[in-house]
């Protein structure tokens, strides 16, 4: 077991702040994990489960331990005539995972390409992207009890999956250390390209035949030419969800903005683009110093070198409020903060 003190974690989150952890250590397998949550480290501190830091906002130091799971790891668990089940290390890289996939033919996940992060956050917020959610490709996922070293079996319905939501951000926040996901591949690929620019995308790109590998390619040149990348600029991606609104406010808001961003979800429900909300209110691209709001994406807070995670956390506290006093919708943020 290796336990650091007071190191910075500027390095572990890609926002890239600067904070200290009082205690730090990695760990690659289960028994590792085991002995530190018994350990008095994990019993007398609060503890913090880490992966690519991609999707987590230090707004001051961390005063507990944090774990880092390294745990490694791709098996073939399982076959029937339509599907692979694959069963992957949750401290395995996200994107890694995906091109492996793609390089195998095992499809599911292409639309799902270059998002930061390992594959055992992937089932916390239940990722998304293009029209696809891990839902969509996941079979079950193992975890170990914090307070009881138990390993408990997860699969897709008792994951309770949402939009950017599960059960782990809820009723189980902060219970369970996720150690391995399996996904259930699809030997023939059933293709979405109807999201965003991606048709247009494949268009440029002379796509004739389509493939798996083709619409990864087109998603990671359209997310590289829209996104900020956080080696250069400190990020999480989208710092709030697109906010889902009832029809009645939604006849409203049409009224008074007929362009509004919007995509209906059946049930007199409607998904506003949040991206569009922070835009016409003019956030887009405000600076302050060292951090501010990303010129080409308005959903995407940024430390420019320096920032601290409290004044990136007060500029969402403004844009908050100046959303909710225009259009009277509540954003939340979609950024875990500690
Ligand atoms: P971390 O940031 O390390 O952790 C996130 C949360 O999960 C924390 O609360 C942490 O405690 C918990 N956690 C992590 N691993 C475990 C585990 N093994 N067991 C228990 N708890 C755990 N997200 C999308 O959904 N779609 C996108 O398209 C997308 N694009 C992005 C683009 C950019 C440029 C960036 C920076 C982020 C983007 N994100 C996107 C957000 C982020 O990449 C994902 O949420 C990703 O899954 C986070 O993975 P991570 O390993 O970095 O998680
Ligand atoms: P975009 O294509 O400019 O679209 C803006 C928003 O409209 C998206 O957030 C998306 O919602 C929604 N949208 C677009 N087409 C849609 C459709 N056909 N049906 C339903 N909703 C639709 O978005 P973008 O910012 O470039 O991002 C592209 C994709 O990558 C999106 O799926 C986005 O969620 C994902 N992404 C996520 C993060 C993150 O950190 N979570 C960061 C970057 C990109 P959804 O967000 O619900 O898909």
């Amino acid at each position: 077991m290796t336990i650091l003190s007071d190191i910075s974690i500027k390095q572990y989150n890609t926002f890239g702040i600067d904070v200290i952890s009082k205690y730090f250590s990695p760990f690659k397998n289960k028994e590792e994990l085991i002995d530190l949550l018994a350990s008095d480290y994990c019993k007398k501190n609060k503890q913090l489960i880490l992966g690519g830091g991609s999707n987590v906002l230090f707004t001051k130091k961390f005063d507990g331990i944090i774990l880092k799971n390294e745990i490694k790891g791709k098996e073939v668990v399982n076959e029937d005539k339509d599907h692979i089940y694959l069963k992957v290390g949750a401290g395995e890289n996200w994107h890694k995972f995906v091109l492996y996939c793609i390089q195998n033919d095992f499809s599911g996940v292409e639309n799902l390409s270059l998002i930061p992060g390992n594959v055992g956050a992937s089932p916390m917020q239940n990722i998304g992207a293009y029209g696809v959610e891990i839902k969509d490709v996941f079979f079950e996922l193992e975890a170990v009890h914090k307070e009881t070293g138990e390993i408990v079996i997860f699969d897709n319905k008792s994951c309770r999956f949402g939009y950017r939501e599960s059960i782990f951000k809820n009723k189980f926040k902060n219970q369970f250390v996720i150690s391995s996901v399996t996904y259930k591949l699809n030997k023939k690929p059933s293709f979405n390209t109807s999201y965003g620019a991606i048709e247009k995308q494949l268009f440029e790109n002379g796509v004739t035949e389509l493939s798996i590998k083709a619409i990864s390619d087109a998603i990671i040149q359209i997310r590289e030419s829209k996104l900020p990348n956080p080696k250069n600029i400190g990020n999480a991606g989208s710092f709030f969800k697109n906010p889902i609104i009832s029809m009645s406010l939604f006849d409203q808001l049409i009224g008074k903005y007929p362009e509004i961003a919007n995509y209906p979800l059946g049930d007199n429900q409607v998904k506003i683009a949040a991206g569009w909300l922070i835009d016409k209110l003019g956030w887009k691209g405000k600076t302050y110093g060292e951090f501010g709001v990303h010129k080409n994406q308005a959903l995407v807070l940024v430390n420019y070198g320096k920032a601290n995670g409290k004044d990136i956390y007060e500029l969402s506290e403004k844009i908050i409020s100046s959303v909710k006093e225009h259009f009277n919708i509540h954003l939340e943020r979609e950024v875990n903060i500690y």
